[in-house]
Order: C-alpha cells, then sequence, then structure tokens
C-alpha cells in the first residue's frame, strides 16, 4: 500500500460530472435576483470528477488510517478502546438523533428521561451530589469545573486567586486555570511520581482556591496520599478537583467523592467507550459535591411528577454560572456512554477496571526487562516507561514508535509525561485480548534486537506507511493554508516522495 493518494483536483478532467442537476423551468436565469457585488466573476476551481472517483478516493483514504476497529492502538492516557456497534445503533435510533433540542419537554421525554438516567448512574460511580452533561470534552470541563470553584469562592466572599497543579499534570490543567484568570503554581513530584508533600504544604497558602489533582496520575500510578491532600486542602479552605479523564483504572472500584474530592470531570469518550481523536465530539460531564450543585451551569434536567422537564430560570438557578454549551451537550456520545453502562451493568464496569488494570500491569512487567518501568509499583491502566535501557546506536523513542507503525501497531503516546526521559506511555484498555498484548511486546522485543543488529533501519522507519518520516514541526512553523500555495507545496512535496520511494505512481 506504499502509495499517495492524487488529489481529486489531480485527477479532474474537463467536463467530467458526478452529478447532474435538472435544467431550470424557469426561462429566465436568476442571477438577475441576485446584487452583482456577490456574484461569482469566474467559476470556481472545482474538480471534475465522477461519483465512483469520490467514492473510491475517499474510502481509499480512510484505508490509510490506523483505527480502533483495525489496529491495537495504545496511545497512553488516551483510552482508545473498542467501541461496541451497539452503541452506534443506539445513538442513531431516529427517534433521538432526529430530536430537536428546542422541541417541547412533553415531546422529549425519551431523550430527557436518557440524560436524567445518565447523570444518576453517574452520581452513583463517582460518589458526587449532582452532574452536568454539558462540557464538550475533558479540557472544556476542566474550565467548567474551575469556574464552578471561583463562583463558590465568590458567593463566600473569598479572594483567592491561585490555583495548585503537579508538574506531572496534563497539559490542559495549568491552561484550563489560566484561561480561567487564576495564577498558576506548580507542585513538585517526587521521583517515584508521587506528590512532594513537603512542597505542596509550603505551597498551600490561604490564597490558594483549587488545588487540581489527576488520578491516576500521569504515571498511570494511584496517589496513596490523596486524603492528605484533600483534608489538609479543606483545612485551608481550598477545593479540590480531579481530573477525572482517565476513569477507567477507578470505575466500579474507587468512589471519587469518597477520597474527598469536591469537583471532578470525567472523559466519557474515553472511559466509556466514543470513539474519539481528529478532532471529533467527545462529553466531559463534571460532578460536584451538594454545596457546589448551585452553580452547575443551565439547562438542568429535573424530574417533576414523574415527569422529565429542562429548566434554564434564572429565579430558579439565580448563581448558575451560566450556560457552558449549546443545550445539553454532545448528546450523541453521551448516549453511546449511557448505552455502553447500561450494557455492562454495575458489575461489568467494576469488570472493565480490573481488567484495564491487568492488561496494563501484563504490558509493565512483560516490558519491564528492556525498558525501565517508569515507577516502581503496580500501575493502574497503563504502564508507563523511559525507553533509555533500549536506546543505543544513537536511536530514540520516537525511532521505536516509527518503527512499530511498519508491524501493524499504533504508536504509544511518546515524550509524555515530561518528567520521564525518553518516555513511553502505554495503554492497552481492557478491550485487547491476551495474544494482542503477547504480540505487541514480542514485537518491541525485535525492535530492540534491530537497535543492535539494524539501527539506521530503525532511524528511517516507517518504511511501509504512505510517507515516511515527516518533518514534526514545518506544518506548524510554516503553515501554507492558501490555495493555490498549497497544492504547489503539496506537489513539491508529492514529487520528492515519489522520487524517493520507488513504485507509486501519480
Ligand atoms: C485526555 C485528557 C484530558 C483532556 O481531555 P479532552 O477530552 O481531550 O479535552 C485531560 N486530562 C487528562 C489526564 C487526559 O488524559
Amino acid at each position: 500500500m506504499s502509495r499517495l493518494e492524487p488529489l481529486l483536483i489531480d485527477q479532474s478532467v474537463k467536463g467530467r460530472r458526478g452529478v447532474g442537476i435538472p435544467k431550470s423551468p424557469v426561462s429566465q436565469p436568476l442571477g438577475h435576483l441576485i446584487p452583482e457585488k456577490f456574484l461569482r466573476k469566474k467559476k470556481p476551481h472545482l474538480p471534475e470528477v465522477t461519483e465512483f472517483q469520490v467514492v473510491r478516493h475517499f474510502t481509499r483514504l480512510s484505508q490509510l488510517n490506523f483505527s480502533i476497529d483495525t489496529h491495537f492502538y495504545p496511545l497512553g492516557s488516551c483510552t482508545m478502546k473498542y467501541n461496541p456497534k451497539l452503541n452506534e445503533a443506539m445513538a442513531g435510533l431516529p427517534g433521538l438523533k432526529n430530536i430537536h433540542p428546542l422541541a417541547p419537554d412533553v415531546v422529549s421525554q425519551g431523550m430527557l428521561e436518557i440524560l436524567y438516567n445518565l447523570e444518576q448512574w453517574l452520581i452513583r460511580v463517582t460518589g458526587f451530589d449532582a452532574f452536568t452533561l454539558q462540557p464538550a470534552a475533558g479540557a472544556h470541563g476542566e474550565l467548567t469545573g474551575i469556574f464552578l470553584a471561583q463562583a463558590y469562592h465568590r458567593a463566600r466572599g473569598n479572594k483567592k486567586s491561585v490555583v495548585l497543579i503537579p508538574d506531572s499534570a496534563h497539559g490542559t490543567n495549568p491552561a484550563s486555570a489560566a484561561l480561567a484568570g487564576f495564577k498558576v503554581v506548580q507542585v513538585k513530584s517526587q521521583s517515584d511520581g508521587h506528590i512532594d508533600l513537603s512542597d505542596y504544604r509550603q505551597k498551600l497558602t490561604d490564597e490558594v482556591a483549587l488545588i487540581m489533582i489527576t488520578l491516576p496520575n500521569t504515571l498511570g500510578i494511584f496517589e496513596g496520599q490523596i486524603e492528605t491532600i484533600t483534608r489538609e486542602a479543606h483545612a485551608k479552605g481550598a477545593l479540590v478537583y480531579l481530573d477525572g479523564a482517565n476513569f477507567n483504572a477507578l470505575a466500579g472500584l474507587v468512589r471519587p467523592g469518597d477520597l474527598g474530592f469536591d469537583i471532578c470531570h470525567i472523559n466519557l469518550h474515553k472511559t466509556f467507550s466514543t470513539p474519539h481523536g481528529g478532532g471529533g465530539p467527545g462529553a466531559g460531564p463534571v460532578g460536584v459535591k451538594k454545596e457546589l450543585e448551585p452553580f452547575l451551569p443551565v439547562p438542568r434536567v429535573l424530574k417533576e411528577k414523574e415527569k422529565f422537564v429542562m429548566r434554564d430560570s434564572k429565579h430558579q438557578f439565580p448563581q448558575s454560572i451560566g450556560q457552558m454549551r449549546s443545550f445539553f451537550g454532545s448528546t450523541g456520545v453521551l448516549l453511546r456512554a449511557y448505552t455502553y453502562m447500561v450494557t455492562l451493568g454495575e458489575d461489568g464496569v467494576k469488570e472493565m477496571s480490573r481488567r484495564a488494570i491487568i492488561n496494563a500491569n501484563f504490558i509493565r512487567v512483560r516490558l519491564s526487562k528492556i525498558f525501565k518501568v517508569a515507577a516502581n509499583e503496580p500501575c493502574m491502566h497503563e504502564a508507563v516507561f523511559s525507553g533509555v535501557p533500549a536506546l543505543k546506536n544513537g536511536t530514540k523513542t520516537l525511532d521505536i514508535a516509527k518503527r512499530l507503525l511498519d508491524y501493524g501497531y499504533y504508536a504509544p503516546t511518546v515524550y509524555f509525561p515530561l518528567i520521564v526521559p525518553e518516555c513511553l506511555m502505554i495503554e492497552p484498555t481492557e478491550t485487547e485480548t491476551p495474544e494482542t498484548l503477547e504480540a505487541f511486546c514480542t514485537t518491541i522485543e525485535k525492535i530492540a534486537r534491530e537497535i543492535e543488529t539494524d539501527p539506521e533501519m530503525v532511524k528511517h522507519a516507517p518504511h511501509t506507511t504512505p510517507v515516511q518520516r515527516l518533518d514534526e514541526v514545518q506544518a506548524a512553523r510554516e503553515p501554507v493554508l492558501k490555495w493555490p500555495s498549497w497544492n504547489s507545496a503539496f506537489n513539491t512535496f508529492y514529487e520528492e516522495k515519489t522520487q524517493k520511494s520507488q513504485g507509486p505512481q501519480k
């Protein structure tokens, strides 16, 4: 499959048509009805191709992708797990898919009931008192949660301007806090990956409004000191936020609400199996304890006299932070997640987390002979390594990641978290079989041997993908966005590539 797919515009033949528009029955052209300044002077430069060419083009492009339906996808911190097709069928039911968000409550009872039940489900499994389903992603949930903390402190007349965040946090945490206008202060981790309590105590001043903790943390381990951390925060009048994006390590096993957290978001598109990445919609519901409930975004779905109602009135929720997103959130994602929960049941969710943990520990133990495990204790849903022991002859972790593509594996997350040198972060998820995990580990061992015997080959991998090594930063540093310069930039790139790798024909 080592060929580049030509652009549709390059397949264009003058006069070729995919669809025909019937001749207008109106004899006079309608052009005169449109003001002159809006009329095109020249025909648009569009590809002239058949419908079949378009279908083949996009089908071929779709097959160049690695996807969860075609490959093992061990992307750390992202939870790329299999999405049962049942979820798609349920989210696509016409009665749910076609419902208008402004339809009156009486005709939306089914959807409102599902949203209400989903909130109740999340309340039970997390131990919080109330939820909003509105946020459209994890980072959006963080921003919502931070606004909630801000509103809570304002209502009490507290003037607190600092958010504490450990150095191992996901980059979205400090970004969200800064966006909400807080000053971010970093808390150090110890070499074993746990929070440095003495550094935490020193930074926990009266200025601190919120502490954001990722659990399991980005080394994939449980923070055993969490109850001490939340207790001491509360003693100083600060709230504690859980970045629960990776809830698949905890769901059914531990309730964050019981650990002292006041606010949390969870990523339904990760833990509850919606396909994500590539900018598709997500859902980052936010749960809170009782004292924060009055500040939740509107609209809220309530149950009144056995009917489900949507309420957004300022009278009923005078302290609400307002609306974070249109209507109720990404309902397509919410429906998939709800289907997944209902399919598994509460015992099934517990089993899901257990298997995610067992699979990650399989990888941790199996690869500890090749890499250095970042934290010296059992991991939760993902295993984090330093690639250093395997890297010889001038190779880097990046080369291992690229070489994996040749063997049909999507590459794990690399160089994150930043505190681990030459890092690899592998999250197998519970949906993979032991055979897949074994085959993956055997492949890593094979690459480690190649590093000794043929390092140049590893350094120039991948060899079997449509394009080989790309300049990873050029597209960001020198973006070429405008047609036709984009087209000529592509052609130059395309010609270079076709000359280098034998075979591809334009
Ligand atoms: C994925 C992730 C996020 C961000 O979630 P998005 O839905 O991508 O915005 C935040 N924190 C952690 C720990 C994550 O893994």
